[in-house]
């Protein structure tokens, strides 16, 4: 079979596997910190990690890579192994459910962005976050 990709397709997944998140994070974390927003913790052992998390309001944020977890816009299934990635991203996606349906249960609230959120708007990101953080101020 032909690859159906065009060349920019193509580069668009190879830079979102080889990134990661690491360049949203530090994108995200940088708009956070010139909003004020400092009283958040990376790395921490919540369950489902998330990426960046406020202890004092129990707000979870994930930042969701568009390509590892099926971002509606701009996911691209890849031509070359394609099973293998598909069970890839579909694992994923289930695993981002169930994280996000425990931790709402134990009373966590959970925000998720899209990678290309964050790139395009990252202002309305951190909108919604202190929204919710003046919301439930304690
Ligand atoms: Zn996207």
């Amino acid at each position: 079979m032909a690859d159906v990709h065009t060349r920019k397709q193509r580069s668009f997944n190879m830079s979102q596997i080889k990134a990661r998140n690491t360049t949203l994070e530090l994108n995200f974390r940088k708009s956070l910190y010139s909003a004020g927003l400092k009283n958040y913790r990376i790395k921490t052992k919540i369950y489902g990690k998330p990426d960046v998390f406020f202890p004092k309001n129990k707000l979870a944020v994930f930042l969701d890579g568009c390509f590892w977890h099926k971002c509606p816009r701009c996911y691209i299934a890849p031509a070359s192994n394609a099973g293998f990635w598909k069970e890839k991203i579909r694992e994923n996606i289930k695993r981002d459910r169930k994280i996000s349906m425990y931790l709402r249960k134990n009373g966590i609230k959970v925000l998720r962005f899209w990678g290309h959120q964050i790139k395009t708007n990252p202002n309305k990101c951190i909108a919604k976050v202190m929204d919710y953080l003046e919301k439930n101020e304690k």
